[in-house]
């Protein structure tokens, strides 16, 4: 089912959201790799939006990719990323968004571990660990 989609002005996002944050989330930015708050996170929960909170990825997919990224091999239900193909950089990418904010958390590829083969690999600052929420 679609979920609603939150209407925010890019003022409103700049005062809600680090510089940093605002930065990767609503102008597509990257962090720099091993640098994050979850890359070599282990503990449990599922990680939310930074932006909205909608449940993204739970920690029992998240795998070591070496990347320097918070990296999963699945997300936590259906509906709640949209993924967009990104020409950017000159590379053949595909993006991934929050669909219920439309905020950039970071890409997929297809190298991921069995049995998805998936590797959503996102940016720290995009993501909330809830340990409550498993
Ligand atoms: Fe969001």
């Amino acid at each position: 089912m679609a979920q609603k989609k939150m209407a925010k002005s890019e003022t409103e996002w700049k005062k809600e959201l680090t510089p940093e944050q605002y930065r990767v989330l609503r102008e597509k930015g990257t962090e720099m790799a091993f640098t994050g708050t979850y890359w070599n996170e282990h503990g449990k929960g599922m990680y939310r939006c930074a932006a909205c909170g909608n449940e993204l990825f739970s920690s029992d997919t998240k795998f070591d990719s070496g990347t320097g990224w918070p990296s999963f091999s699945d997300i936590a239900k259906q509906g709640t990323i949209e993924l967009r193909p990104d020409d950017s950089h000159g590379m053949n990418r595909t993006e991934v968004v929050c669909s219920k904010c439309g905020s950039h958390l970071g890409h997929l590829f297809d190298d991921g571990p069995t049995p998805t083969g998936k590797r959503y690999c996102i940016n720290s600052c995009s993501l909330k660990l809830d340990p409550e929420k498993k």
